[in-house]
């Protein structure tokens, strides 16, 4: 069967910062679409440990290898900058039941706003199910090691942000 469009997924998050939770969903999305974007939400109500401009830097450099992944930033409706760049899809990742009570209500109410958007749940593999990001900065700042939890450029800028906190407060 010939397509003539491209078949692009969106896949939106804090990623504060990426895990390698979410470098193994976007690994598999990106072999289900044509072209996936991985997209910061600039959201000014949460206190952040990065800005979205050094979150897309590391980003970038995570995915440089992967052609047919960008990485962008948004802020607004998600449904909205869907429309904007072209995707029929939104990715997203399900640990637990407690984030499908979450995303269930995300994919309804997105549903509602724009049909033609479909959202996608990829299952975390069973070795990344308990990463989060908020738990890597937990570990991190109680001085535990996290190099199993993260890409290389994400470890090299929490360990530089943490040595940089501990050299002052000492
Ligand atoms: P948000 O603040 O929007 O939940 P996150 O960056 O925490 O942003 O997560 C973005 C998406 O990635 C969500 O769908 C989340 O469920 C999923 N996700 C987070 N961690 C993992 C993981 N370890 N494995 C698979 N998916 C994950």
């Amino acid at each position: 069967m010939h397509r003539d469009r491209q078949n692009t997924a969106i896949y939106p998050g804090s990623f504060d910062p990426l895990t390698n939770g979410h470098l193994d969903l976007i690994a598999r999305g990106s072999r289900l679409f044509d072209h996936l974007i991985v997209s910061v939400l600039v959201n000014t109500s949460k206190q952040a440990l990065f800005t979205v401009d050094e979150r897309v830097a590391m980003m970038a450099e995570v995915f440089a290898p992967f052609p047919n992944v960008e990485v962008d930033s948004f802020d607004g409706l998600l449904v909205e900058y869907a429309a904007r760049r072209n995707a029929s899809a939104i990715l997203r990742g399900i640990r637990a039941i407690s984030d499908y009570e979450t995303e269930l209500q995300m994919a309804h109410l997105n549903r509602r706003l724009r049909p033609e958007t479909e959202t996608v749940f990829l299952l975390a593999s069973e070795e990344y199910s308990f990463v989060s990001s908020r738990m890597i900065k937990e570990v991190i700042k109680l001085g535990g090691d996290v190099a199993q939890f993260v890409p290389e450029p994400v470890l090299r800028s929490l360990r530089a942000r943490f040595h940089e906190k501990r050299y002052i407060e000492s």
